[in-house]
């Protein structure tokens, strides 16, 4: 379905992020998080793209799995990093064929453990993907007359590559103009830091709906490897203060980072968020007890798991 008819209303969205699993094991897991989660009916489920040849075909094929088998509706990222045009056609022709009705078009993230020359890549930032996307669209390529609805990341505590956050506004202006139609952010923890990211959109004349990335904190190695993973992000003393008085108990961590998140979506929904994006890491236990605890009504009757 095209994002503004998800989006449309005015109820907040519910989606989650899934990554392609590379083991057997890694992929049962995932499916049964599939499973768990179905019945909660999101509003979507995205899928990421890894930088390596084999990874991403994991992405197209567990998004086609998805979109095949569930009820749910996969959203994949597709990324600059190392593709020329033709490959990312065929990407799209081939998600446009199974009906996918969106993609998130991300810079992307380098490939670890090579070099790589950012320079040799077709598209070098995202914006040039958007584009790429909308001209696909404009050629009649898609089932939907109006093409892929078009995803764009943004970043409320800023981006590290981009330290003058008049220029990061500037471009990330530019990516919607060129077609965007929603904006998922960068995981965060102090809501204050979002809702002036928001209100900088505004002044900026941005006006398509930001959704709120949220990724509870469920072990204290997890915690440690998104402040790795997600350079420059900013923990509240609050969260670490809470963390600190527990961390030699992994269930209370689990409890304590559960608790945060919960706290961060209230206090999301009572700022009129347009949408809340869980970050799962392929596992439903977190975003499960966020979702009973919200209190958000199911939004259609809970269909039988079919993964
Ligand atoms: C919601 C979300 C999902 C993500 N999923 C994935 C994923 O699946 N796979 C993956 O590899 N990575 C993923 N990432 C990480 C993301 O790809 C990286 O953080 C990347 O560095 C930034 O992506 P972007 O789309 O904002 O890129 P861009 O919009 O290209 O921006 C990257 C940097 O370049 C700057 N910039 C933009 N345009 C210009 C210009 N014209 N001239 C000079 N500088 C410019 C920006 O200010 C920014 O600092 C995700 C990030 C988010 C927030």
């Amino acid at each position: 379905m095209h994002i503004t008819d998800i989006m449309q209303g005015d109820s907040p969205t519910f989606s989650f992020e899934f990554f392609p699993p590379k083991t057997p094991v890694a992929a049962e897991i995932l499916y049964q998080t599939i499973r768990d989660l179905e019945s909660y009916m999101p509003h979507f489920v995205s899928v990421t793209y890894g930088a390596g040849g084999s990874t991403r075909d994991l992405t197209h094929d567990l998004v086609e799995r998805i979109q095949t088998t569930t009820k749910l509706d996969p959203i994949p990222h597709l990324t600059c990093v190392c593709h020329k045009e033709h490959e990312i056609e065929s990407i799209l022709i081939r998600y446009a064929k199974t009906c996918i009705g969106n993609i998130l078009a991300l810079g992307g993230d380098p490939p670890r453990g090579c070099s790589y020359d950012k320079s040799g890549d077709a598209f070098q930032h995202a914006i040039d993907l958007v584009k790429f996307i909308r001209r696909f669209n404009e050629s009649g390529g898609h089932p939907d007359r109006r093409g892929f609805g078009i995803g764009v990341a943004g970043f409320p505590e800023g981006h590290p590559a981009t330290p003058n956050r008049l220029v990061e506004m500037d471009h990330l202006k530019a990516k919607v103009d060129a077609g965007a139609d929603y904006i998922v952010t960068q995981l965060f923890f102090d809501n204050r830091d979002f809702l002036d990211f928001r209100e900088r959109c505004a002044l900026a004349e941005i006006h398509i709906p930001i959704i709120a990335g949220i990724m509870p904190i469920t072990s204290m190695s997890g915690f440690k490897r998104i402040a790795e993973l997600a350079g420059g992000t900013r923990f509240p003393a609050k969260l670490l203060r809470a963390l600190q008085r527990c961390e030699n108990d992994p269930e209370m961590v689990s409890r304590v980072g559960v608790q945060f998140a919960l706290e961060q979506c209230h206090d999301l929904l009572d700022n009129n968020v347009a949408g809340i994006h869980f970050y799962t890491l392929n596992r439903s236990d977190a975003t499960r007890i966020i979702f009973d605890t919200l209190g958000i009504p199911r939004r259609r009757n809970a269909q039988a798991p079919t993964v």
